[in-house]
């Protein structure tokens, strides 16, 4: 039998690379290697209705052994790609085998940032990235008297949204002077912080976390303020770290990520990587990082097409979710550069879409509570259509039909 085509990480882009390989008409040999001891599964309701415990865990499996196995898709779950020898295009195993591979995806996503702090060892002081993560999170809120959140970004928030939600008091310390400001524009921003003082989290800004305090079992953080913030449950969420490791112990150019072009290649053109593992260097040079599924699914694609010879860049417009309380954010585009904004509904009732733009061109569009804002959103995007602002603040002019 030949060589497979072996995809190193069983999750949203590794599931995705094995299916487009076979939508492409790939029919040789398919293996999908992932650590984990699950089938490949999605993670944005791990801090969503998973935590809260209003969705099923097998909800979240995207694919099934039997789907797998009807597109001829093999599956090893629990193994680690421990190695990658790229003269003799071998992978090695945690268990001691050896794979030849014809082509290799890495799609070996990254791993929670901690915070190697006095006390960051104590019980109590938890992470999320996986099922076993959020299952153990959302047992210890239940228990919690009092929680800190360390980190206000996207995943932070959501998870002081679902101990809120459970009754209990929040505190939020982020280092930075607004909440989101890695991924986010003053105004969003903004408009979060009120959305969760407004259900009485308490957010402490400006503030950096110097350790952790308990005995064995973690009561509070301290910060560089001389504060001491009391909690039994701390949830580190400071970003991730992408695992690159691999690749770059290969000598695969890296740099923040596993460094791929528009179609996924790497510097190897025999192996291509996608999702949270990867930097994209895009056209103008720039080196690009995103942590989305969205970003996963296209470059996976992408590295898919790549693997048989066609090129299939990927050139739409980012998107990106988050829930919060009975808010939904839906991000589309990139804001860098806007000097305009206008808005479209209303903020005070929590229904708006925020249009970003530079001159006249729409650079992006962030929507709270109006999906088809976003909708629309994304396919101006993509087509390179910008309505005028007049047009993007009247809720009677059909943004949907300009992009047609
Ligand atoms: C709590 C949470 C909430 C999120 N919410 C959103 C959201 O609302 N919207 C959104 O767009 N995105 C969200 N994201 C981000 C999104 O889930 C990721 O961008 C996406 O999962 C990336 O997919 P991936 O396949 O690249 O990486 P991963 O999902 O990290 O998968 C990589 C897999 O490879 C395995 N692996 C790594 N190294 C090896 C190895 N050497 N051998 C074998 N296997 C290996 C890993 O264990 C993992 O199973 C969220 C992420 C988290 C953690």
């Amino acid at each position: 039998m030949s060589d497979p085509i072996i995809v190193v990480g069983a999750a949203q882009a590794g599931l995705q690379l094995a299916e487009s390989l076979r939508a492409e008409s790939y029919d040789g040999p398919l293996l999908v290697i992932g650590d984990e001891h699950h089938a490949p599964y999605q993670r944005p309701p791990l801090s969503k209705a998973f935590l809260l415990g209003e969705m099923a865990q097998d909800r979240l499996v995207l694919r099934g052994p039997e789907a797998l196995a009807a597109k001829e898709i093999d599956l090893i779950t629990g193994v680690t790609v421990t190695g990658i020898d790229r003269n003799a295009r071998t992978v090695n195993l945690s268990d001691g085998r050896s794979l030849t591979y014809r082509a290799l995806a890495l799609a070996t996503g990254s791993r929670a940032r901690t915070l190697p702090l006095p006390g960051a060892d104590l019980a109590g002081i938890l992470v999320l990235r996986t099922i076993e993560d959020s299952r153990r999170i959302a047992e210890s809120i239940a228990k919690a008297s009092r929680v800190v959140v360390v980190g206000g970004g996207f995943i932070g928030l959501e998870i002081a949204a679902a101990a809120s939600k459970a009754g209990k008091p929040v505190v939020v310390i982020e280092a930075l002077e607004r909440l989101l400001a890695r991924t986010s524009t003053p105004i969003i921003s903004k408009f979060f912080h009120e959305l969760h003082t407004s259900h009485g989290v308490d957010i402490r800004l400006n503030t950096q976390v110097t350790g952790f305090v308990g005995d064995a079992e973690v009561s509070g953080v301290t910060t560089a303020d001389g504060a001491t913030h009391t909690g039994d449950l701390v949830v580190v969420g400071v970003g991730i770290i992408p695992n690159a490791e691999l690749a770059q112990e290969c000598g695969i150019a890296c740099d923040r990520g596993i460094i791929v072009d528009d179609c996924s290649r790497t510097s190897d053109p025999l192996i291509v990587a996608a999702g949270d593992c990867t930097a994209r260097r895009t056209a103008d040079g720039t080196l690009l990082r995103l942590e989305s599924v969205q970003n996963a699914i296209e470059q996976a694609k992408s590295g898919a097409a790549a693997l048989i010879g066609k090129e299939r860049p990927f050139t739409a417009a980012p998107w990106f979710w988050s829930d919060q309380y009975d808010v939904r954010l839906q991000m589309a585009g990139l804001t860098a550069g806007y000097d305009s904004t206008v808005v479209r509904g209303s903020v005070e009732e929590r229904k708006f879409s925020l249009f970003y733009f530079k001159g006249e061109k729409l650079l992006a569009v962030d929507s709270v509570n109006r999906a088809p804002d976003h909708t629309a959103a994304r396919r101006l995007l993509d087509a390179g259509r910008s309505p005028t602002p007049e047009q993007a603040a009247d809720e009677k002019f059909s943004l949907i039909s300009l992009a047609k």
